[in-house]
């Protein structure tokens, strides 16, 4: 078990909160404009603050369909045409966490397949009888998925894993000099060499196959290059970049696979790690530079702390271009599929996590509620219907605004105008200053409010009458729960 693994607790429900209906939808896009700061660098104090800011430039309010998409100019870029190669079942049993048995493995394997994913990559069938088994038990399941699986780049590997059934292989051998010296210890002549028979007789068993080096990113260049030159010449059919460490940033991605692409003409996979929390900016810059496949897994679970996760990387995708996403993946599956895994290695899922995360489609500020009401695209960039989901805005808190509060007041069918929503509006203001009101709180002094207002009992900017009509609403309250009516049953 890993000490982080209880460290996210789930928080208040969503009950605690309006759910804000899915419709008034805008497509209009949005048009870039200035961010509200001052014009000068000194504040009314005359302290001078740090930070710099350049003056806003006429060109960026023009209307741009989609800023996040890729930009004409991007040639190489494949966001619009990649492929996912999952590997919760190969990286992700490498998790500190994992142990996933064959009916798991298998419910993974299924529900990846049903989402849509490209490729499975499985554990090498030599690392253990069971890995085998399973390997070979997932293959005959017939999914639309691709199998393959992973391994070392050795003959005695390659022979055990062709014969399971998979559709493809693996192949992988660290090329770094800290891996050549204190890994395998095998020169680059010796690492070619091996890397051409295992790919021939493969390729031979009419399978796809990938070569890839570990470690890429402190691999030597020119032995690089030189490598993945021979094995494109022989017809593999993908190499991979492997940022095993997790150490790359995105330029130096996009340097090193803007380079490879120049230099094969194979497929590209990239492999990285998410050491330094790039992991998905890089896999992005990576499709930029010309990368075909790009690793994951169900929440990113793997060596450390994993690789790429499959909801972050659909996250970042799909604001690139929606309707391609949406057209190759079941969006809505995607929280089924990390609540499985999630269960399986016994983690939650993390509060930040893009999509998923309990306050993903969460809006709390009163500014932020208001514009979301009336059009969601001001503070949303994805949209909660796509992934099956739904938004909520958070209105018992002291940041609350009085739009986010008349729309409660609709939902709850109380007449009221819009100042009388206003008053009530800086009553729940009061209240949350003290502490957060939950939604029950909020719908009760709603409900008083309006049913004052009906009696006559309130009026507008009456702060005492309201306070009395809390008062006596409580008392009534506490004396049906003393005295609960009993129910005969005779
Ligand atoms: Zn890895």
């Amino acid at each position: 078990m890993c000490p982080h693994a209880t460290g996210d607790s789930l928080p208040a429900d969503k009950s605690e909160m309006v759910a804000i209906p899915l419709n008034g939808e805008s497509s209009t896009s949005t048009t870039n404009g200035t961010n509200g700061a001052p014009a000068y660098g000194v504040n009314k104090q005359g302290i001078k603050k740090r930070g710099t800011w350049r003056a806003p430039d006429a060109h960026l309010n023009r209307e741009v369909k989609n800023p996040y998409a890729a930009r004409a100019s991007d040639l190489l870029s494949n966001l619009s045409n990649f492929n996912i190669i999952e590997s919760t079942l190969r990286e992700g049993e490498q998790f500190a966490n994992a142990f996933f048995d064959t009916k798991t493995k298998i419910a993974i394997a299924k529900a990846l397949d049903a989402f849509g994913v490209e490729y499975i990559e499985l554990t090498s069938p030599c690392a253990s009888e069971q890995s085998r088994a399973d390997c070979e038990a997932i293959c005959k399941l017939g999914l639309k998925a691709k199998i393959l699986t992973h391994i070392r780049c050795h003959m005695d590997d390659a022979r055990v894993a062709v014969e399971t059934g998979v559709d493809g292989v693996d192949v992988v051998i660290g090329t770094s000099s800290y891996l050549r010296e204190f890994s395998h210890g095998k020169d680059m002549a010796y690492i070619t060499k091996t890397a051409i028979e295992v790919i021939e007789f493969v390729k031979s068993k009419g399978i796809e196959v990938r070569f890839s080096s570990e470690d890429s990113f402190r691999s030597d260049l020119v032995d690089l290059l030189s490598i993945y030159q021979t094995v494109d010449k022989i017809g593999v059919n993908r190499v991979g970049i492997a940022d095993t460490v997790g150490c790359a940033n995105p330029r130096q991605v996009y340097d090193l696979v803007r380079t490879l692409r120049g230099v094969v003409s194979c497929d590209i996979e990239v492999h990285l790690h998410n050491d330094t929390g790039m992991a998905i900016a890089n896999a992005y810059t990576a499709l930029e530079a010309g990368a075909t496949h790009i690793d994951t897994s169900v929440l990113g679970i793997g060596e450390r702390v994993g690789i790429t996760p499959l909801g972050g990387l659909v996250a970042c995708l799909y604001a690139a271009n929606p309707e391609y996403v949406k057209s190759k993946y079941n969006l809505p599956m995607l929280r089924e599929i990390e609540n499985l895994v999630a269960e399986a290695v016994e983690v939650n899922i993390p509060f930040m996590n893009p999509i998923t995360g309990y306050c993903a489609f969460t809006h709390k500020a009163g500014i932020h509620a208001k514009a979301i009401l009336n059009n969601p695209s001001t503070y949303e960039i994805l949209k909660p219907e796509d992934f099956g989901l739904t938004r909520y805005v958070s209105i018992g808190h002291r940041l609350t605004g009085w739009n986010a509060v008349k729309s409660r007041v609709e939902q709850l069918g109380l007449q009221l105008t819009d100042a009388e929503v206003k008053d009530v509006t800086a009553k729940i203001k009061e209240l949350a200053d003290v502490r957060t009101q939950s939604m029950d709180d909020v719908d009760t002094l709603l409900r008083v409010y309006h049913s004052g207002i009906q009696s006559g009992e309130l009026a507008v900017g009456q702060k005492e009458a309201l306070d009395r009509l809390l008062r006596r609403h409580k008392a009534e309250a506490q004396g049906r729960a003393a005295s609960p009516s009993v129910e005969r049953s005779d």
